[in-house]
């Protein structure tokens, strides 16, 4: 039966038969038991489907990596130990030493970091392109060897709105995927594959979880990219993988080609699952997500509404507001609201921001965003601290740019606090 994002939420991924626990089980075992040696070795064959090792499979992640790829719309999902190794992966699945990508620059600063410094280690190149340039600016940073087109849906901090099919578009035409980091809106709010994009990425430490209580990241497949009609460029798809009985991915999984050689080689060599009882605790967050984003989403609205009207602050990003240069995209890919994070700026100087920050009451000062506490950062001298002034204004971060994620308590009481916190500046 096709079922709707909400029953998803609560359903996906695990379905109890009988005298099976009702609510997902936390399988916290490191290793599963077979009785011959045969049946071991027709796994590792990838011949039969089973668990042998959490590093590679887990029952418990598993479950809750079917329901994020039901709810994006995927054909599979893997679940990673954070959202930077999530990045990281999807983008490495794909690339090796001498190959090259493009991102929009306007993308979160540590992923930035990732592709403009430690793939760059790897040999793996990165161009930085603004979205807002035109299609033949954008076309010109593609070259031969570009393996795929990065973006953020929402990007954070900034609050800009990509363009997905635009970007998709252009991808396809350069025979390469389009990724997009889904983060911000989630799954409830923007699905990217409705627009072309191929993959999707997603920190779950985010809005997924909503409550602060586990770092972890999933890369979502579309199933949708032909790997085998652009092979000469992925030939780690479509070659034999010598480390697996020279096997193609490609031939043998078909749709399921990426997600099973992103399990196969990169997890089996590099790690990064999440723990069970972490993918657990995601699972809680997921049932309630399409109830969470909607108030996100409306407590948003209406302290972006107010912030417009403060003669302190002097400028607001948000797409929600009709003045904003990105409503349009917005309302094309998230008519049901994009996410709790507002960018301001405040008028006066450095200063002024900080004392504004230090004199809120229950709104804290914190390096996370998108969960039900609201908090704000000022990504200049916390997140971003690592980029020059260059790439700052690069990732269209100003310097007076205020971070503040909007949270599920009432909109009134954080509307009064932002207000004494102002009145103190
Ligand atoms: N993508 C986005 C849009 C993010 O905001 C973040 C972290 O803030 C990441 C990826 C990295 O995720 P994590 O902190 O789970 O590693």
């Amino acid at each position: 039966m096709k079922k709707n994002l909400e029953t998803i939420c609560i359903h996906g991924g695990w379905k109890p038969t009988k005298g099976e626990p009702q609510q997902l089980p936390i399988y916290q075992s490191t290793t599963f038991k077979y009785d011959t040696s045969e049946q071991m070795a027709r796994l590792f064959d990838l011949k039969d489907e089973g668990y042998f090792y959490t590093r590679l499979a887990n029952p418990t992640n598993d479950a809750v990596a079917r329901k994020i790829a039901a709810l994006e719309g995927g054909v599979g999902c893997v679940l990673t130990s954070s959202g930077q190794a999530a990045s990281f992966y999807a983008v490495f699945n794909i690339c090796e030493a001498g190959d090259h990508i493009v991102s929009t620059n306007a993308i979160y600063g540590g992923t930035y970091n990732l592709f403009a410094v430690t793939l760059k280690k790897l040999g793996i190149e990165c161009t930085f392109v603004d979205a807002e340039w035109s299609d033949e600016k954008i076309e010109a940073a593609i070259r031969p060897n570009t393996k795929c087109i990065f973006g953020e849906s929402i990007s954070n901090p900034g609050g800009n709105i990509l363009d997905i099919e635009r970007f998709a578009r252009i991808a396809h035409t350069h025979g390469i995927p389009l990724i997009v980091d889904n983060t911000f809106p989630t799954p409830i709010n923007c699905r990217p594959f409705e627009w072309g994009a191929d993959i999707v990425t997603h920190s779950t430490t985010k809005y997924m979880d909503g409550h602060a209580t586990q770092v972890g990241g999933a890369v979502v497949d579309s199933g949708n990219f032909d790997w085998e009609a652009h092979a000469d460029k992925f030939p780690g798809l479509t070659q034999p993988d010598e480390s697996y009985h020279g096997l193609t991915y490609a031939t043998a999984f078909g749709k399921m080609a990426y997600c099973t050689k992103l399990v196969s080689q990169l997890m089996r060599d590099l790690g990064s699952i999440p723990s069970p009882h972490n993918a657990f605790l995601l699972n809680l967050g997921l049932e309630t997500l399409h109830l969470r984003m909607a108030r996100h989403c409306e407590n948003a609205q209406k302290v972006a509404e107010w912030l417009e009207a403060q003669p302190q602050v002097a400028w607001v990003n948000y797409a929600g507001l009709p003045s904003n240069k990105y409503h349009a995209l917005a309302q094309k890919y998230m008519p049901n609201g994009s996410c709790g994070v507002i960018a301001f700026g405040l008028r006066g100087t450095r200063d002024d921001a900080i004392r504004f920050m230090d004199g809120l009451d229950f709104i804290s000062i914190v390096t996370h965003v998108a969960d039900a506490r609201t908090c704000v950062l000022h990504p200049a001298s916390h997140t971003h601290r690592q980029l020059s002034d260059e790439q700052l204004r690069e990732a269209g971060v100003a310097p007076d740019l205020v971070r503040l994620s909007v949270g599920l308590e009432n909109v009134e009481d954080i509307i009064a606090d932002l207000q004494q916190a102002m009145n103190k500046m």
